[in-house]
């Protein structure tokens, strides 16, 4: 079965209708791209898949079981944002991976964050970063705070499903390539990849499907080899 499924999800805050009936699946070794306008409900979409918030009808299944509410620990997940990641600011690179492992995501296996490792990572995924285990986050670029983010998400040892909001926001060309290259051999090894992203080239050209989400409704799910300008 897929990693993870929606069928029919519904979710409104007061009487915004974020998502409207949702299907979508998303499969071990796919990068599956989200894309839509603003308020289209792509950030509502990705936490309840996520298990970060319930909806209100509808399931989400995780490898075919449903899954039970509030089960955010089903996965690894990274959330991205310009100017703001969910690392701690006052932190060093190496504590904000071991903070993560120790206390959110406690059963997936993550282990503790030598700063070897961590190191070795951030040279695995970004040449080049010019971080250091040991560097506050506070005294970190955009971009790196950005790199550091990612791989953080990628220090599970069996990683599901990898969520990417907007990943290159404050990265520069150069990143951005190296990013999705290390995407593409994770969704080799197995991962399911969603790449939320308003940069529909990039979208195009990383991911192997691209559905199109609108008033919180699908309004195409197609293979992204061919597609141009989705709408
Ligand atoms: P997108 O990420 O595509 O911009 P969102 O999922 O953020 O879309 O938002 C979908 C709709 O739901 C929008 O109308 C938005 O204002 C509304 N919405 C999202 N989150 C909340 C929330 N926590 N409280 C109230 N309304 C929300
Ligand atoms: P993005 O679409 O890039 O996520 P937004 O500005 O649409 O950026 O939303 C930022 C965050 O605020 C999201 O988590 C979204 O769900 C939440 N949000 C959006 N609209 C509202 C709203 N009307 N009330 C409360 N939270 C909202």
């Amino acid at each position: 079965p897929p990693v993870v499924t929606a069928r029919g999800v519904t979710k409104a805050y007061g009487r915004t209708r974020a998502l409207a009936g949702v299907d979508l699946q998303v499969r071990a070794g796919e990068v599956l791209g989200l894309v839509g306008h603003n308020g289209a409900g792509k950030s509502t979409l990705m936490r309840v898949l996520a298990g970060l918030e319930s909806c209100d009808a509808g399931a989400v299944l995780v490898h075919g079981e449903e899954a039970p509410a509030g089960s955010a620990a089903a996965f690894g997940t990274v959330r991205m944002a310009y100017q703001e990641t969910s690392l701690c600011p006052d932190l060093t690179v190496a504590e904000n991976m071991w903070i993560s492992s120790r206390h959110c995501l406690p059963r997936l296996g993550w282990r503790r964050a030598a700063s070897t490792s961590v190191r070795r990572r951030l040279d695995e995924v970004f040449p080049g970063h010019g971080v250091t285990p040991r560097d506050r986050v506070e005294d970190l670029s955009l971009a790196q705070r950005q790199m550091v983010e990612i791989v953080r998400a990628c220090l599970v040892d069996r990683l599901d499903l990898l969520i990417l909001d907007e990943p290159t926001e404050s990265l520069g060309p150069d990143a951005a390539r190296t990013l999705y290259a290390y995407v593409r051999r994770l969704a080799e090894a197995g991962t399911a990849v969603l790449l939320i992203s308003h940069r529909i080239r990039e979208v195009l050209s990383a991911a192997d499907r691209v559905v199109v989400l609108r008033d919180g409704a699908v309004t195409a799910d197609r293979a992204a080899a061919g597609m141009t300008e989705p709408d």
